[in-house]
């Protein structure tokens, strides 16, 4: 087992990794900017470093520094949490060329995934579906125009290298598709450096459902259930939820069997998440998989009982999946709000600030994960989430009383937060229902608008 484990990484998943290593009996290093000095993964980890200026390409996306400090400090271990370098296959390489273990999936196993046009092509040969599209990516928007006549519109044009919602765009028709093949691909390129880009059908009301997956050293790849994240703003989740209302067991494990043969198709080690679209039919589609532990990890454990960044841990050591990986029994529901510093009246635009007074909810069934205190300053610099609020209960309908208890009772002053929208999201009467696709947002206008 490792002895000292640097965390690549600031927030609420610094201190979730510095807490299963703790529990491991490891000690931790932070590394922080100067924006980020007052921050509490620095007062909790047993060491720390700082490792540049504010600006994230300065210091958390600084390999040279993240690597110096692990050398500095002697930890023999990073973990990357979400974001920032956690999908960098130059990363997971230079990590390993200097002796210190990597978190994760290997350099090889991040870069076949993580070119999306590529994990198309490569799960495609396994038989597993894909949303009808394009064979890679494509460059030529005439050959693209005819792609996506011959698949139908209106289509949805990807960046290969995307995440986090970026460098996507739809197109309704013929007319409007040479526009938006160019905006994709300089978005793309503006935020991936790389205009590469492919063509897919566009699913009119699909729910986002994921498998999430863990994988040893030893080919040994299990499934851990669903997350349900239709939920969706730009296509950014806001609210993620264990059992999908729509799967039902035998979904369940045609999705399962599906996520795992992806992932050992490629060896994979660690935890990861492989996304589908789930039509109305019950067909489903593989859409990317995600090689890194994700915001959304503590649904799946509450409702499986088990620790998946402890997991992490153990299987980037060498040691195998744990029996009770294997033996997965899904108890009760649960849900997850994202807050985020963000004014929803104001259509979401960011609100960093001094937090004046900070009152988190409790009970029974109900978990916070955050880095916010009474006092502290979100800087601007970063993502804009404060908490996760997840609410855990017998069945669906005890999550979701709980969450509005515990959205009710969290008290943050201060700043501008997107509780009080997704109070409104909650108690919505088709998402009470269980009736939700990604478009829900996008329609329900009445929820951008209070009355007051
Ligand atoms: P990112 O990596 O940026 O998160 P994804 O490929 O995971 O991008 O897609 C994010 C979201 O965009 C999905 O959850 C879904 O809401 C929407 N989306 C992506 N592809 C399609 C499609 N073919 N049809 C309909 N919606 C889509």
């Amino acid at each position: 087992m490792f002895k000292k484990v640097l965390i690549a990484n600031r927030g609420e998943i610094a201190l979730r990794v510095i807490r299963a290593c703790h529990e491991l009996g490891i000690e931790t290093v932070s590394v922080y900017s100067v924006a980020d000095r007052d921050s509490l993964h620095v007062r909790f980890s047993d060491d720390d470093v700082c490792i540049g200026p504010a600006p994230g390409r300065l210091s958390y996306l600084n390999i040279p520094s993240l690597i110096a400090a692990a050398e500095i400090t002697g930890a023999d271990a990073i973990h990357p949490g979400y974001g920032f370098l956690a999908e960098s296959p130059e990363f997971a390489e230079t990590c390993a060329a200097s002796n210190i273990a990597f978190i994760g999936p290997t350099a090889t196993q991040i870069r076949q995934m993580g070119d999306k046009a590529t994990a198309r092509k490569m799960v495609q040969s396994i038989d597993i579906p894909v949303v009808p599209g394009s064979k890679g990516a494509v460059d030529d928007p005439d050959e693209a125009r005819e792609i996506a006549e011959g698949i139908g519109f209106p289509v949805i044009i990807k960046a290969a290298a995307g995440g986090g919602g970026k460098g996507m765009r739809v197109a309704e028709d013929a007319n409007s598709f040479a526009q938006a093949f160019q905006l994709a691909r300089n978005e793309a390129l503006a935020a991936f450096d790389s205009a590469d880009v492919y063509v897919e059908k566009f699913l009119e009301k699909p729910r986002h459902v994921e498998i999430q997956v863990m994988g040893d050293q030893y080919g040994d790849v299990v499934h851990l259930g669903e997350r349900d994240c239709s939920i969706q703003r730009r296509h950014q989740k806001l609210i993620e939820e264990s059992p999908s209302p729509a799967l039902t067991d035998e979904l369940r494990a045609r999705m399962g069997e599906a996520a795992v043969r992806a992932a050992k198709a490629i060896n994979y080690v660690g935890a990861g998440t492989v996304e589908f679209l789930l039509n109305t039919d019950g067909s489903f589609y593989f859409m990317e998989m995600n090689t890194r532990i994700q915001v959304e990890h503590p649904v799946t454990e509450m409702v499986t009982g088990l620790d998946l960044v402890k997991e992490q841990v153990r299987v980037a050591s060498g040691e195998p999946l744990q029996q009770r990986f294997k033996d997965v029994n899904l108890r009760g529901h649960a849900i997850e709000c994202r807050v985020n510093a963000e004014n929803p009246d104001r259509n979401f635009q960011p609100s960093p600030g001094t937090i004046t007074v900070f009152h988190p909810p409790g009970g029974p069934g109900i978990r916070v994960d955050t880095h916010i205190y009474s006092g502290y300053q979100v800087p601007p610099h970063y993502d804009s989430l404060l908490a996760k609020v997840i609410a855990h209960g017998t069945t669906r309908e005890e999550a979701l009383v709980r969450m509005s208890e515990a959205l009710d009772g969290f008290i943050i002053e201060g700043i501008s937060t997107t509780i009080p929208f997704l109070k409104r999201v909650i108690k919505h009467p088709n998402f009470q229902a269980g009736e939700v696709d990604t478009k829900f947002l996008e329609r329900e206008t009445s929820l951008f608008h209070p009355a007051t």
